[in-house]
Parts: C-alpha cells; sequence; structure tokens
C-alpha cells in the first residue's frame, strides 16, 4: 500500500461515516437541510481524495467537466418549480445509471487481462446502467407530461421482455468469452436500453412516484457494481447505500398505496386486458355564490388538496377561506394522502408555507374512517387521490390503491377548472356523484370569491 492509498481509504472510511448521518438528518423535515449538506461535504472530500489516486490520467479533463457538471446542477436546481422536482430526480437518477454505464463499457472495452469477477460486475453495471438511463428518460417524459401518463402496453409484450431477457443473457456469454470485441457491448447496451423501457411503458401515471424510487434504486446498485468494477470502496458503499435507500423507500409508497411492487410493474398490462369502463352520471356544476350558502351552514369542513392547489399556489387562500369558517362556527380539518401532488410531502409544504397548524393535518387512514360526518369536503384541484374507482371500478388501472373517500361526506365540493382527468389519466366517478357539486375554475380565483362572501 502506498501512503496515498492510506490517506484515499482513511478519508473513504470518514466519508462513508458522513453518509450514514447525512441519511439520518435527511430523515426528518427539521434537520433535513443539515443532512444534504453534510452528505454533498462528504461527496465533495471523496471526490477530491480519489483524484489523488495515481491513475488518473488527465486532470484538466476532469477539472472541465467537474465546473460543467456544477454549473448545469446549479442552474437546475434553482430553476426547477417545486411541482417538477420529481422530474429532475428522475433526470438525476438516468444520469446517474449512464454513468454506470459509461465506467462499465470502459472498464470493458480498455481493461486488459480483466478476470472474470471484474467482467462480470462491469456487465451488471453496463446492464443495471442502461435500464436506469432508458427507463429514466421514460419516467422523466411522462412526469413532465412529454407523453401520455396511461399504461402502454401490448399484448404478447410479456413474451417480449422474455426475448429481451434471452437476448440479454446471450449476450452476456459473449462478452465473457470474447471481452475485447466491441459488437457483444454494443448488443447488450441496446438490449438493456430497449429492456428499461419496456419495463416504464405499461406503468401508469399514479404509479410513477414509485417507478422513480425504484429507478433511485437502480442507479445506486449500477453504482455499486461499478465499484467492484474499478474497485473502488467508497463507490461500493456509496452505491449500496443509495440502492438499500430507495428499496426502502419503494417500499414505503407500495405499502401507502396498498399494492405489490409486483402489482405496480404490471398492472399495465392487466388495464390492456380490461378498459372498456363507462361511468355514467350526471355533472353538476355549482357557483362560487351558491357554494358560500351551503358553507355558511355547514359545521365541519374537510379540505383534500391535491396537484391542482400548487399549480393555482391557492394554499393562501385557502388559509384565509379556513380562518373564515372557523369564525363562522366550523371545524375545519385537511385531509393528506400520501401521494396527493408530484412529490412525496408536497402538500405539507404547501400548507406549511400558508401557516396551516400541523394539528388540523390528518394522514388519510385517519379520516377516512370519520369522513361521513364532515358537512363538506372541498377538493382542491385533487383528482386521482380522491377517486373512487380505485375501490368500486374492478380492472381501473388504479383499482385498489387507497383513496380518499371524499365521496362519503355529506356534501362535496370539486374546485377544478374542466373536466380534465388527473395524472393518471383515469376518468373519476366521483364527480357524477349525486352528492358531488363542480365548482369550475383556477382554484385561486374560487376560494378568492368565497372569501370575499364571507368577508361581505
Ligand atoms: P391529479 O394529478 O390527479 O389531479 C390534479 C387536478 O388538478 C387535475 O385533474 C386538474 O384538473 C386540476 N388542476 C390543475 N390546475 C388547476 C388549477 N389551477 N385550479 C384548479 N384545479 C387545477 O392530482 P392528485 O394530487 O389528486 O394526485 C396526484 C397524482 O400524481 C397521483 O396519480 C400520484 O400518483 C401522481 N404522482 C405523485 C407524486 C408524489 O410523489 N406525490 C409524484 C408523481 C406523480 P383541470 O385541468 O380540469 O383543472
Amino acid at each position: 500500500m502506498t501512503d496515498y492509498s492510506i490517506i484515499i481509504n482513511f478519508v473513504y472510511v470518514l466519508s462513508a461515516t458522513l453518509f450514514i448521518f447525512g441519511l439520518k438528518l435527511l430523515s426528518h423535515p427539521s434537520t433535513a437541510r443539515k443532512g444534504n449538506l453534510l452528505s454533498a461535504l462528504a461527496m465533495f472530500v471523496a471526490v477530491i481524495v480519489t483524484l489523488l489516486d495515481q491513475q488518473i490520467i488527465s486532470f484538466e479533463l476532469i477539472l472541465v467537466c467537474f465546473v460543467i457538471g456544477s454549473i448545469l446542477g446549479v442552474i437546475a436546481a434553482r430553476k426547477v418549480a417545486m411541482t417538477s422536482m420529481p422530474e429532475l430526480v428522475s433526470l438525476f437518477n438516468g444520469i446517474g445509471g449512464l454513468a454506470s454505464l459509461a465506467v462499465a463499457y470502459a472498464t470493458l472495452v480498455g481493461g486488459e487481462n480483466l478476470s472474470v469477477f471484474i467482467i462480470l460486475v462491469s456487465f451488471v453495471a453496463l446492464l443495471i446502467g442502461a435500464i436506469t438511463f432508458s427507463g429514466s428518460i421514460v419516467a422523466w417524459a411522462k412526469l413532465s407530461e412529454r407523453m401520455i401518463g396511461r399504461p402502454i402496453a401490448f399484448k404478447g409484450q410479456i413474451f417480449a421482455n422474455i426475448a429481451l431477457l434471452l437476448g440479454i443473457l446471450l449476450s452476456a456469454v459473449l462478452i465473457c468469452a470474447q471481452p475485447e470485441i466491441a459488437t457483444w457491448h454494443y448488443l447488450a447496451i441496446g438490449l438493456a436500453l430497449l429492456m428499461g423501457v419496456m419495463l416504464v411503458l405499461p406503468i401508469g401515471g399514479a404509479d410513477m412516484p414509485v417507478v422513480i424510487s425504484l429507478l433511485n434504486s437502480y442507479s445506486g446498485l449500477a453504482a455499486c457494481a461499478a465499484g467492484f468494477a474499478l474497485e473502488n470502496n467508497l463507490l461500493i458503499v456509496a452505491g449500496a447505500l443509495v440502492g438499500a435507500s430507495g428499496i426502502i423507500l419503494t417500499n414505503i409508497m407500495c405499502k401507502a398505496m396498498n399494492r405489490s411492487l409486483m402489482n405496480v410493474m404490471t398492472s399495465g398490462f392487466q388495464a390492456v386486458q380490461s378498459s372498456d369502463m363507462k361511468i355514467e352520471g350526471e355533472i353538476k356544476p355549482l357557483s362560487a355564490d351558491d357554494a358560500y350558502y351551503v358553507l355558511e351552514a355547514a359545521q365541519s369542513v374537510l379540505v383534500i388538496p391535491g396537484y391542482g392547489m400548487a399549480v393555482a399556489q391557492a394554499q393562501h387562500t385557502m388559509k384565509e377561506l379556513q380562518e373564515l369558517l372557523e369564525s363562522n362556527g366550523a371545524e375545519v380539518s385537511y385531509a393528506i394522502h400520501p401521494v396527493a401532488g408530484r412529490m412525496p410531502g408536497h402538500m405539507n409544504v404547501l400548507l406549511a408555507e400558508a401557516d396551516v397548524s400541523y394539528e388540523q393535518l390528518f394522514e388519510m387512514d385517519e379520516v377516512n374512517p370519520r369522513i361521513e360526518g364532515y358537512d363538506v369536503a372541498i377538493v382542491i384541484g385533487a383528482n386521482d387521490v380522491v377517486n373512487p374507482a380505485a375501490r368500486e371500478l374492478k380492472g381501473s388501472p388504479i383499482y385498489g390503491m387507497p383513496v380518499i373517500n371524499a365521496d362519503l361526506a355529506k356534501n362535496v365540493f370539486v374546485l377544478k377548472r374542466g373536466m380534465a382527468t388527473g395524472f393518471a389519466g383515469v376518468d373519476n366517478p366521483l364527480f357524477f356523484k349525486p352528492n358531488c357539486r363542480m365548482i369550475f375554475g383556477d382554484a385561486k380565483e374560487t376560494l378568492g370569491n368565497l372569501v370575499r362572501q364571507f368577508a361581505d
């Protein structure tokens, strides 16, 4: 061991310890910033000491990439709207996968006298890296509505996937036998990229949060395999940490949606087999003026916010209406669905911004058993998270997902601009229920109208 490698390994242990502390701090909103900073610092130190390694080919090139990457990272993080955060995370996952793919490719093609172990771990990094990259790009396109959010599947897709898998195994055998032949690598990369696309296409919009978290885990596993290929201890540890935390988050989200991971990954195939569902009933629009009379008489009001509240930035106006309702004698509560909005905790962040008391926020499981008791449920720009099709319509792509049972309240007011579907692209029978009234318009304007009625 050279002097340098002792220093490098010592700093690696230090960085790994800081990563673990960083993760611990990230688990609570009050310490999350500190956790982020600590982990970034650990990564920065680790990168610097890695550069002490004797095998560095070009410091200039590394510096140029470092500066370009940092500038792009700062611009992306500063410019991104709160509502587009999951898209950015998805792109970051994809870029992580691409980096591992590049490392694996360079190791396989550029390395001499590679052991079977190094060839195998490099192949794993190449495979998972490519799947993560193309899968993340499809997830990004679905999230940013550059392609439709509905599950895209075709008959026989499972067989196509099996054929792809066999092709990938064949390319693994060919690479092990002749690692110096570039064609086998291109074949493996091409098939793995296609596999990533095929895995994410059949997954519906409502399940995208789970997919992003799963792809995050994949990007960690790819980095971990790349760490073995490069024989870099810190990359192995950091990759394993990302892989494990991604899987834990995936599991938590699946539990929140009452789904198994297998069900999330294959529900699109089932949707193709049964998509001829018609919702019958009549839409009953209501003006804000008329809604005011019902709200004025209400004793208990449940507010159910969703993505549309974030778009309209209606949280402050809702807080004003809440205060007016309370001074009129009503009790106001908020029901928060775990995947309302476009990122975990989205609604909590918005309501905290408007100073809504934490004690008035209730999770779906707390609210559902007593929802029949509410005089009015005001649904603000929520759609999928209050869709009773998840309970009633077997065969619906969101069947089985736990939702807030807004339709069981005595009266439901839905504030949205038109009859557009939510993120999952599924029609909502709630809008046709006899106790539901649609108050069309931008949520902030509608709430502003109601506030003015109360204030007059
Ligand atoms: P949805 O996406 O289901 O629905 C939002 C609704 O808001 C739309 O139907 C839209 O209807 C309405 N809307 C949009 N703008 C406005 C506005 N200015 N004023 C009033 N209404 C507006 O939102 P939900 O919160 O119910 O569900 C979240 C969905 O996103 C779930 O499917 C979830 O799985 C998914 N998702 C969640 C993530 C998370 O981590 N939380 C991450 C990624 C996806 P209209 O256009 O007619 O007004």
